[in-house]
């Protein structure tokens, strides 16, 4: 939450409270308010109260209902109440920025992505708040209440504070993106680093709901890890990440923009990975890749026709990657992974080499079941933003400040 001030500790239970009962609903509504009390272990007449406060600001309304097996009347339950109420999810991106007007039930009204030059005239700021605007007068006419704006980006950022220190492409320095956008629009702004906030999303609505423990590696342009350790996102709510993708692998290697040379980042991301191909063609004239050029989907669909140039390289990011992820699996003992990347249509070849990596170099009971499998979305997606506003309104924080309007 950016901007606001704690609330105290009567306001705080009542947060909490609110935000477990908005959660059951959402999860297994229609219920009842009896099956409701039981389930969040809270007092009927508490119950009551909350759900009352919910139904009059048409965030919650009842239905009727046939509960499970029983015949005769129809009893009353409750449902999460979402279509009146959107959200902006921002994703910012290599060149382009993706935004999407969302209910609050994540469902997707409109989503349009437009460059966002790395380098221009204007800061940042002035043309991040240019196109949120063309966009709002672009869609004037579906939207509804606004509730809340999610962003998400990649860089060195301070979650709570709403504030970007560095980013990759961009000529960001502090900048404090969070409070400056919640001030022109007057909506609460949730900003998220991009791999932390997909690693929810995949928690929520993803390839790892339901799982308490899951490590999630991408390797896209940029490098890095989400990790749910006991059923919550390691670091969520703080400035740190888990920030694997500046580790050094190579210490002479290629400069970060972290300041540091040789990250896994640097030498396992996208461009690094494309270039390194490229000099490895000038020596292979037998790699179909001569005939198709380099691109991340002629290099998997060479890997998976047996180009043996083309399998290296896939091998050899499966090394390095799975190097890494054998330490973290001591650390965190996860029940599994998740690898979200462009490189996915080659994984069948990726991933059990990824899998080998942790099996030779974490403890064999750690190891012995887990699982290598892909993420359910995309890095480029609004989904991540998407579960920002959900997590807010788990939390109780978004839904407080709807309920006092
Ligand atoms: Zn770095």
């Amino acid at each position: 939450m950016i901007g606001h001030g704690q609330p105290g500790h009567i306001d705080q239970i009542k947060q909490t409270n609110a935000g477990v009962v908005y959660r059951l609903i959402d999860s297994f509504g229609p219920i009842s308010r009896i099956a409701l009390s039981k389930e969040a272990r809270l007092a009927p007449a508490s119950i009551t109260k909350i759900v009352r406060e919910l139904v009059e600001a048409h965030l919650v309304a009842e239905t009727e209902y046939q509960e499970n097996g029983l015949r005769g009347r129809p009893a009353i339950g409750l449902v999460v109440e979402t279509q009146a109420w959107h959200f902006l999810s921002v994703r910012i991106g290599h060149g382009t920025i993706t935004l999407a007007l969302r209910e609050l039930s994540s469902h997707l009204i409109v989503e349009d992505t437009v460059p966002l030059a790395a380098q221009a005239p204007e800061p940042l700021l002035v043309r991040l708040i240019q196109t949120i605007d063309q966009f709002f007068i672009r869609h004037q006419s579906l939207l509804e209440r606004l509730t809340a704006i999610a962003v998400t980006l990649p860089g060195i950022i301070d979650a709570s504070a709403g504030m970007v220190h560095r980013m990759p492409w961009y000529n960001v320095d502090n900048l404090s993106l969070g409070p400056a956008l919640s001030e022109h629009i007057g909506v609460p702004v949730y900003l998220q680093h991009d791999i932390c906030a997909w690693t929810m999303a995949e928690a929520l609505y993803g390839a790892a709901r339901g799982c308490n423990d899951v490590i999630q590696i991408v390797i896209d342009h940029n490098v890095g890890a989400g990790v749910i350790t006991g059923g919550t996102l390691l670091h969520g709510g703080s400035r740190s990440l888990v920030e694997i993708g500046h580790t050094q692998v190579e210490p002479y290697g290629k400069r970060c923009y972290c300041g540091n040379r040789g990250c896994l980042e640097t030498v396992a991301g996208i461009e690094s990975i494309l270039d390194l191909t490229r000099q490895r063609l000038a020596l292979n004239m037998d790699s179909a890749l001569n005939d198709t050029g380099v691109s991340v989907e002629s290099l998997c669909a060479a890997a998976n026709a047996g180009d043996t140039l083309a399998r290296d390289i896939i091998v050899g990011i499966g090394n390095s990657v799975g190097r890494i992820l054998a330490i973290m699996v001591n650390l965190f003992n996860p029940e599994k992974i998740l690898v979200g990347s462009p490189l996915n249509p080659a994984s069948d070849i990726l991933f059990p080499v990824i899998l080998s990596n942790i099996r030779q170099q974490s403890l064999p009971d750690y190891s012995k079941n887990i699982t290598v499998q892909a993420t359910r979305f995309m890095n480029q997606g609004t989904m991540p933003g998407a579960a920002l506003v959900k997590d807010a309104l788990y939390d109780g924080s978004l839904l407080l400040k709807l309920l006092q309007g």
